[in-house]
């Protein structure tokens, strides 16, 4: 063979370039690599490092002298690791949020296939007898012969088996060197699913009745929009459309919100279905992620419950996808590889023709107006499951009277009274820490972060001053930076405060605060959780950790301290978060027998937002909101593509996005917005500014997108500012 064979290979690799390689179809020891499949692995030079890349075809021409190509380091697996269907995913991910190929296929692979180890080192290994094993061992080697016992009788002896065995280490090895036994790669098979192994369903109510069977009458490609008030059992839905689909011996993939994942709810599957349920999250090791990985490919996983990036888990045979909490922010990837979970969750469905669900009490305003316009099939639950009522919902109007620490004076009274009914309270502020900010009461000069455009924190605990925005830290200060006064004071209240507080006024009561901070470290959120499960807190102080899908029967109480930043917010997409997040909070209220309450303290009762949240239902605030996008033809009446560009100096990001815009104005059908600075003008040093595309037409504002990375090179070259990219953008800052 020779080095200049014409066989060649087009590579993606994991770097920023939106482009292919091209590499010689030969290995380091001169082995010719024919037919590669597309997906398989490949270790490649790629400057002065090796990058693990994934073969995209097999050519015999490229647009490089073919001297001049190198020769791949070694073919990592001769079958792919992703089907077909897959590949077209990812291939289409990578187009629709235009981000290198290599990236996204990085992406959807666990860390350590990323890192370049082989599925036979990685693979499961049990141990098998040789021909060389004597039939008869030493009588008094006793420990020899339970291995021998164990190799005979049990079709599969792993790790796992040999410890539950009490075979030890010893006697393994001593087998091993006497070639009487050997490890194996093998691949579990998947189980039939029985209907024996579906425990005990609820009786369904009329609403869940009717969802039920439109879900599993489907057939093809459908989305259902489980438009359900909270606690109107949207989970008791999921699990008896799930039932058919297992039955029909095909995989199911749940999708949840980051902080979603509870044992609770990972519990709500385990005992209702006698599967293998698989899970997918930021929390688990390497190994536990390429096990899962390894599992949903194998078909041995039935349900992966799983965060955003478990949507390119590679199922072997996936039969529907649930998505729940879809309007959670959670699931679109703000850096990197900037993607939606819910668009590719629906691209993939749709590639194989199974029903997508997306549940959820607050549908996000995107997935409404598909409702709306029949693209989803909009079905709804009205009522709580088992006669249980809504909460009440009032108003505190912080003008009329005294409060400390974030709590008005009614609301701490009332606290008071439902502690000693031996019912919860919990109380929800979206600021950890014990003030967002210290101030100078001589010449109002503010803890302000050197490195971003925003404040820093006050964290009493640990005395010091945090940027939530760049993490910086610092011991906190005692001596106004402007003047030099001592007369430092807190402004605003945080989780913290209120928990200080608390603790003051209510010396018996057990409080459990719920924070990034109060669950940093392993094994605390979820204990945290099972202390409010088994009433061991009277008070629940947290911040939107609260917020999401818990279960927690004897809250009766719910006080939304501080939602006023919000109604005031530049963002068009403040009021439909804040809405979603007052109701999902005040779900959390009366989920037991009695019914709950929830106060929404504000110093703007009259602001149209809070009388919406108060008066109606979130699906009457919605409709308004809608409308109010459909008049500004903003998303999702319009479809928008955010440019940013980052620079150590002001100038330069704007320049750089200034000189762009000439360009653009050719494309009649596209508003330009900007370029304008960032809300977060500065972060950790950077100064940041966006140009926002927008367009009526999807198709026609990503011809223009294509057409500017296409041609950004050409345009400007500058090393001194770095671009991203943010496809349907949802968050602005
Ligand atoms: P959601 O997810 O919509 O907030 P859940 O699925 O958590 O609601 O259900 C709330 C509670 O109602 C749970 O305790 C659940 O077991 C119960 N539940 C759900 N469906 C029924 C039903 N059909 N009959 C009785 N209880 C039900
Ligand atoms: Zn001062
Ligand atoms: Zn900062």
């Amino acid at each position: 063979m020779s080095l200049f064979s014409d066989k060649i290979l087009e590579i993606a690799l994991p770097v920023p370039l939106r482009r292919t390689f091209d590499y010689l179809a030969v290995d380091e020891n001169g082995q010719e690599l024919e037919d590669i499949e597309p997906g398989c692995r490949v270790v490649v030079p790629f400057g002065r490092q090796s990058l693990v890349g994934l073969v995209i075809s097999n050519k015999t021409e490229s647009e490089f002298p073919i001297e001049k190509l190198k020769p791949v380091k070694s073919l990592l697996e001769n079958t792919s690791l992703f089907n077909k269907v897959d590949i077209k995913l990812i291939h289409w991910a990578a187009k629709y949020y235009q981000q290198s190929l290599g990236d996204v296929y990085h992406a959807a692979l666990p860390k350590l296939l990323r890192e370049g180890n082989t599925l036979a080192k990685l693979q499961d290994k049990k141990l098998v007898s040789t021909d060389e094993l004597p039939e008869q061992l030493p009588a008094n080697a006793k420990a020899q012969q339970k291995l021998q016992d164990l190799l005979s009788n049990e079709s599969v002896v792993d790790k796992a088996k040999l410890k539950d065995a009490g075979v030890s280490t010893v006697t393994v090895n001593k087998f091993i060197d006497s070639n009487w036994a050997q490890w194996q790669s093998y691949t579990p098979e998947p189980k039939q699913v029985l209907e024996s192994d579906i425990i005990e369903p609820l009786q369904l109510n009329t609403e869940q009745a009717i969802a039920v069977s439109a879900i599993n009458s489907s057939t093809g490609f459908n989305t259902y929009l489980l438009d359900g008030i909270t606690g109107s059992g949207k989970t008791e839905v999921y699990l008896q459309t799930i039932a058919k689909v297992l039955l029909e011996q095909k995989q199911v993939m749940v999708l949840v919100p980051e902080i979603g994942l509870t044992p609770q709810t990972i519990e709500r599957f385990r005992s209702r279905f006698n599967v293998e349920v698989a899970l997918w999250h930021s929390n688990m090791n390497d190994k536990q992620r390429f096990k899962t990985w390894q599992m949903t490919r194998s078909g041995i996983a039935k349900i992966v419950i799983a965060t955003r990036s478990g949507v390119f888990l590679p199922f072997s045979d996936l039969g529907m996808i649930v998505m729940d909490e879809e309007h959670d922010a959670s699931f679109k990837q703000q850096d990197g590889f900037k993607y939606h979970c819910r668009s590719i969750a629906l691209y993939r469905a749709n590639l194989i023709k199974v029903p997508v669900i997306l549940g959820t009490a607050t549908p996000s305003l995107e997935s409404l107006a598909n409702a709306v316009s029949g693209r989803f099939h909009h079905l709804k639950l009205k009522q709580r499951a088992g006669n249980r009522r809504l909460p009440k919902m009032q108003l505190l109007d912080l003008n009329r009277c005294k409060s400390t620490s974030g709590i008005g004076e009614p609301l701490q009274h009332r606290i008071q009274q439902v502690l000693a009914d031996g019912k919860q309270a919990m109380l929800f502020i979206n600021r950890r820490g014990y003030a967002p900010v210290l101030m100078c009461e001589e010449c109002h000069w503010l803890t302000d972060c050197h490195r971003c455009s925003g404040y820093t924190t006050y964290h009493k605990t640990t005395r010091q001053l945090i940027c939530h925005h760049c993490g910086n830290q610092q011991p906190t200060v005692h001596q106004c930076q402007g003047c030099g006064s001592t007369r430092l004071t807190t402004v605003g209240v945080g989780t913290e405060q209120l928990e200080l507080y608390l603790a003051e006024v209510f010396p018996e009561a057990s409080i459990v605060r719920l924070d990034r901070d109060s669950t940093a470290r392993k094994g605390e959120f979820e204990n945290k959780l099972e202390q409010i499960q088994q009433g061991k807190a009277q008070i629940i102080i947290g911040t939107q950790m609260v917020a999401k899908g818990h279960h927690f029967p004897n809250v009766n109480l719910v006080g939304i301290l501080d939602v006023d930043g919000a109604l005031f917010s530049s963002d068009f997409r403040a009021p439909e978060k804040l809405a979603q997040l007052v109701v999902q909070v005040a779900g959390r209220a009366g989920r037991g027998d009695q019914q709950g309450e929830v106060w929404l303290q504000t110093k703007f009762p009259e602001h149209p937002v809070i009388q919406d949240l108060v008066n109606n239902q979130y699906a009457d605030f919605a409709q308004f909101a809608l409308t109010e996008r459909r008049d500004l033809a903003l998303p999702p009446y319009s479809h928008q593509v955010v440019l940013r560009a980052e620079a150590t100096q002001s100038e330069f990001a704007s320049e750089w996005l200034t000189n762009l815009t000439p360009h653009l104005s050719h494309f009649e059908q596209l508003l330009v917005l900007g370029p304008m600075p960032a809300p977060m003008s500065k972060k950790a040093g950077k100064f940041r500014h966006m140009l926002t595309l927008q367009c009526q037409s999807r198709s026609y504002l990503h011809k223009v997108v294509d057409w500017l990375i296409e041609n950004l090179d050409s345009i400007q070259n500058s090393n001194r500012i770095r671009w991203s990219i943010d496809v349907d953008p949802v968050d602005l800052s």
